[in-house]
């Protein structure tokens, strides 16, 4: 694979990264005009910063790569030469393409982005100033861009928001009771993990027929968390607000707190802004409460009774959460479990469905527990409320975009056509 743009006789591809602090996920997909997107692998790079592997799978899953990356001159692996390595191995084993552009996950693009964006160096600056409202994302999905531009100039890249999703809430769902001047200047709720929703959005009239387009609650559960409630497959509320820390209890974030436990520890000794916002980051959550990890497979393979704590706190925030996000849309016809732990955790989703009985929810145990990793309804047959697991996918999501705003289609909704 090579970039370009009009590189005749091969196929056109392009590359989605989702890049974390110390990983970088991708996805390559070929993208011609009659097969439509299709993934030719996946993988990731991970151990950025201390002892970096390349793992990549091939389109069936089956493993292709899974090696040690050793970089002499340069042993603590930054992004550039991370990026540097995935060219190459692209250029290698996925040979006969152009590849056209490079897709990202942007966290946060604020109250200016309501759409995917070409990334010019203006655009970027302007995503630079939501870096301290996503501390543990903002900086190193944008880093990825930075490195790409210096490893291939030409390139086109785009930027595609977890925040669009949530644009279409009312008023009353984005704003904050905070005095006026403070949400003109855009402090206000934004809501995340907008990439998954609106893929599980457009795949819901496949699984769920007309019923897809009710009152549905979709839960993102995997290391950040939230749930988002749509009407006509748009969001109208979400549990995560100004910052991706808001809402249910995370891997290692404290979701929703009292704002004066953070004007509380603002006020300790040695307390900086700083350490208050790595305590609620990257100290707290499933981690912080089982004192043990933030990792749900390992905290439901502990016999710890934090661990077993830490479990009942998670599945509480959800089931609260839940009944406030079923007020806002007035009733419940659907709810659907998405991400690592929606998409296998039986247990989680045993427990928030039988707490969720009072809103007639009825889960089938068998189906719940059954193997298979594909899209699945889990409730029984006469539940009031259609119960789905549908395996999320933000990196098509991502490709969808990118092809979308290379073609001039920067507006177009996905929501209308088919997964
Ligand atoms: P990220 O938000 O980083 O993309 P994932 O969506 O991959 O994270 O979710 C990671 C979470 O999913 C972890 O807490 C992990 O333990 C959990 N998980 C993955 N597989 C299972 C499983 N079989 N049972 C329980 N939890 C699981």
């Amino acid at each position: 694979m090579i970039p370009g743009s009009n590189n005749a006789g091969m196929k056109p591809a392009l590359l989605v990264i989702n890049s974390g602090s110390s990983s970088v996920k991708f996805a390559a997909y070929d993208a011609t005009a009659d097969a439509g997107l299709q993934r030719i692998a996946n993988g990731r790079i991970e151990g950025i910063g201390s002892a970096p592997r390349l793992r990549v799978w091939g389109h069936d899953g089956a493993p292709l790569e899974d090696r040690r990356i050793s970089v002499p001159a340069d042993p603590v692996l930054g992004p550039e030469e991370a990026f540097r390595q995935l060219f190459d191995w692209l250029g290698r084993h996925a040979a006969g393409r152009t590849l056209l552009a490079a897709g990202h996950r942007v966290v946060h693009g604020g109250a200016q982005f309501a759409r995917p964006a070409r990334v010019t160096p203006h655009v970027l600056s302007q995503l630079d100033a939501f870096t301290p409202l996503a501390p543990l994302h903002q900086p190193h999905n944008l880093s990825a861009i930075r490195a790409i531009a210096s490893l291939l100039p030409e390139l086109p890249q785009v930027a595609c928001f977890d925040t669009e999703f949530h644009t279409t809430q009312p008023w009353v769902a984005q704003a904050l009771a905070l005095p006026r001047h403070l949400s003109d200047a855009g402090v206000k709720r934004y809501g995340f993990h907008g990439l998954s929703y609106e893929f599980i959005a457009s795949a819901l009239p496949g699984h769920l027929g007309l019923l897809g387009d009710g009152r549905v609650v979709v839960a993102h559960l995997g290391n950040g968390a939230s749930l988002c409630a749509m009407q006509g497959r748009r969001s109208v509320a979400t549990t995560m607000g100004f910052t991706a820390l808001d809402g249910l209890m995370m891997g290692t974030r404290c979701g929703s707190l009292d704002p004066g436990v953070v004007l509380h520890l603002m006020g300790q000794p040695g307390m900086s802004a700083q350490a208050v916002e790595k305590l609620l980051y990257e100290q707290s959550g499933l981690l912080g409460v089982s004192g043990l990890s933030g990792d749900m497979r390992t905290l439901e393979a502990s016999a710890a009774p934090e661990a077993a704590q830490a479990i009942d706190l998670y599945v509480y925030r959800i089931a609260q959460q839940l009944g406030s996000l079923a007020a806002s849309l007035g009733g419940l016809d659907a709810l659907v479990f998405t991400a690592g732990i929606g998409e296998n955790s039986a247990l989680i989703r045993q427990r928030v469905c039988r707490d969720a009985a009072w809103l007639d929810v009825a889960l089938d145990e068998d189906q719940n527990l059954a193997p298979g990793g594909g899209a699945r309804c889990i409730s029984r047959p006469g539940s009031r409320v259609a119960v789905w697991v549908v395996p999320t996918n933000e990196e098509l999501m991502i490709a969808r975009h990118t092809e979308a705003v290379l073609q001039g289609r920067g507006a177009h909704d996905w929501r209308a056509g088919a997964a």
